[in-house]
């Protein structure tokens, strides 16, 4: 595979293969220029047509971006009401308002910006207080920042909704808006419309997936979109971006894993956080495990049951080093000594719990690991419940996804978002510990997966009928397939 890199470790350039582009300011993000020389793999190399598409971006932005001359023409079109006429639409823009957790966040964040890739926009962030503090700005240029100026004319954003006028499902629903990209124009569409595509969504928000909505939503100048999914397989499912996807991306596994290191830098504060637990807990090890333990309160099990399914899948998938069996006095003893032979591991444990940690540390004090190798246990924080509006909160999810991220092996929670952004950027398939079905409160069989793909779960497949040119079938049944871990979720392979 032409596209296979085996960048593997130490020496990695920091730069990706070309993928973020230099220049710059080091010390404004360290993070941007050094987290290359902390992940263990780099599977993927960017492909020609992505770096080209990238560096179009960044001078899109540059040009369109808060501050520009063409950002005030658009925002004053928008504030007079009136749309755009064609000669006037060289920018076009798309905002992302945080909606639910930060995995979620950073996974509908990163499907906006390919859809701003595919679609020629801008990508501006609403940035709640409870979303500044976590990253860098990702853009190049002094003044190429995505965040979205207070002044900007549409008020109480983080309050659009399902019910919102503007809501693609609600202008087709009182035909404000037509369907028909034949009938479409600059003039005839609203200045922006806002794509509720949260998981409240219904069924016309969802026509949003479909290829003649998308020539529609082609003439609207701004749009606003709310999401707490990770929806690039549904792209994939429109033939106006299939032919594309399949340029920027020849392997399908590794858009989030790109995009994910292309977009996302920790801030300073976070990357200090992450660095310093990284060297005085875990670099010395030579092995690095990542477990990943989430409880949903809509799939939980008693806290015994979870440990006994993380040691059923570790024993099946090889993950946690064995321990010497009790009673073996003579193979403990010269294990405990360490023959020299195994390697020092570290086991980082991310959860908003303390209690697997408890037994897992208590697993290897009480008993020697077998070959005697040293074996650490690990967990930075334990939050003990989600506190998505707190920054401090954010900021230790974000330490926490990176840490992760910087694994040997990875064991996740199967439907967590959380886990997701951690094996992609990782760029790891991560085993995942299944979810409990219909709340029954029983450990699934088999504990666990591996998964086939580091890409992400799209949670919530399309159910829509779509007018228009037809995508590929054959190619999408290829690539497309059921996720392991959640029904009706669909991932790109
Ligand atoms: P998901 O709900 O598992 O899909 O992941 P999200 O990231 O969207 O939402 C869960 C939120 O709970 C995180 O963003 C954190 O705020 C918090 N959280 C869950 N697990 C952990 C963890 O292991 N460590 C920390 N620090 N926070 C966590």
């Amino acid at each position: 595979n032409a596209s296979r890199q085996s960048a593997d470790g130490a020496g990695a350039d920091e730069l990706f293969g070309g993928l973020l582009s230099p220049g710059s300011d080091r010390r404004a993000c360290l993070s941007r220029y050094q987290s290359a020389h902390y992940y263990k793999h780099s599977p993927y190399a960017p492909s020609p047509h992505l770096l080209r598409k990238l560096r179009d971006y960044e001078a899109r932005h540059s040009k369109c971006g808060p501050g520009t001359p063409a950002y005030a023409k658009s925002v004053g079109h928008l504030r007079s009401g009136s749309g755009s006429s064609t000669e006037d639409k060289e920018c076009n823009y798309i905002v992302w308002i945080p909606y639910n957790g930060l995995g979620n966040r950073m996974l509908s964040l990163l499907s906006t910006f390919l859809y701003a890739l595919l679609t020629d926009r801008v990508l501006l962030v609403h940035s709640t207080d409870d979303f500044t503090g976590l990253f860098c700005e990702p853009f190049p240029g002094a003044n190429a920042t995505w965040v979205l100026p207070p002044d900007f004319p549409v008020a109480d954003m983080s309050r659009l909704g399902v019910g919102s006028n503007q809501s693609y499902g609600n202008l087709l629903d009182g035909k404000k808006i037509a369907n028909d990209p034949a009938k479409a124009t600059p003039q005839s569409v609203p200045p922006y419309v806002y794509l509720h595509l949260a998981h409240d969504l219904r069924r016309s928000d969802q026509l949003f997936y479909c290829n003649d909505d998308q020539l529609v939503l082609a003439k609207v100048n701004w749009l606003l979109v709310q999401n707490d999914f990770y929806f690039v397989p549904a792209l994939y499912g429109m033939a106006e971006f299939q032919g594309e996807l399949r340029r920027l991306f020849p392997a399908k596994e590794s858009v989030a894993h790109l995009l994910g290191r292309y977009l996302f830098h920790p801030s300073n504060s976070v990357w200090g956080m992450i660095t310093r637990y990284h060297h005085t807990y875990l670099a010395h090890a030579e092995e690095r495990i990542g477990v990943q333990i989430r409880m949903f309160s809509w799939a939980s099990v008693p806290v015994d049951d979870m440990y006994n399914q993380i040691m059923a899948c570790s024993r099946q998938e090889r993950i946690l080093p064995d321990v010497v069996v009790d009673g073996d006095a003579a193979a403990s003893s010269s294990a405990s000594h360490g023959d020299g032979s195994s390697k020092p591991k570290a086991i980082l444990i991310a959860s908003l719990q303390a209690d697997y940690y408890d037994r897992i540390r208590s697993t290897y004090y009480e008993h020697a690991a077998n070959g005697g190798g040293m074996v650490g246990v690990f967990q930075p924080s334990h939050e003990e419940r989600q506190i998505t509006g707190q920054r401090s909160h954010n900021q230790k999810a974000l330490a926490e996804i990176y840490l992760l991220s910087f694994s040997d092996v990875l064991l996740t929670t199967g439907a967590s978002t959380f886990g997701y952004v951690s094996s992609s950027l990782a760029g790891l398939r991560p085993t995942m510990l299944m979810v409990p079905k219909d709340d029954d409160g029983k450990v699934p069989e088999p504990p666990c997966v591996r998964a086939v793909s580091m890409e992400p779960c799209f949670h919530m497949k399309p159910d829509v009928e779509c007018h228009g040119k037809a995508v590929n079938k054959e190619e999408l049944s290829r690539h497309v397939k059921e996720c392991e871990d959640v029904g009706k979720g669909i991932k790109w392979i």
